[in-house]
């Protein structure tokens, strides 16, 4: 699966600006304020692909292709959330983080 960093890597200068928003969704109050939890934003990523690949377990043949659309998903919610400013990640508020 692929990680939020090679989406950074190999994504355009609107991906990496909607990454680097997503990022800044991960601050650690009080400890980093300034500098993401890319740890947790990288984890929490993850999950959103997991989410979106949804409860298609098992997974069938062809599952690479299922995969790939759902880090296009991904990939493209990360575009469309970054236009609104405040946003939260769907799965700190799943989890109960507070911002
Ligand atoms: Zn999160």
């Amino acid at each position: 699966m692929i990680t939020l960093h090679e989406v950074y890597e190999q994504g355009s200068d609107d991906v990496k600006a909607a990454v680097r928003s997503f990022g800044a969704r991960h601050l650690i109050p009080g400890v980093a304020p300034d500098e993401p939890d890319w740890k947790r934003a990288e984890q929490h990523f993850t999950y959103l692909i997991e989410v979106i690949m949804g409860a298609a377990a098992p997974l069938p043949a062809g599952t690479t292709d299922i995969v790939r659309r759902a880090e296009q998903e991904a990939i493209g919610f990360l575009l469309a959330v970054d236009l609104h400013t405040d946003y939260r990640c769907p799965i700190c508020v799943k989890q109960g983080f507070l911002r």
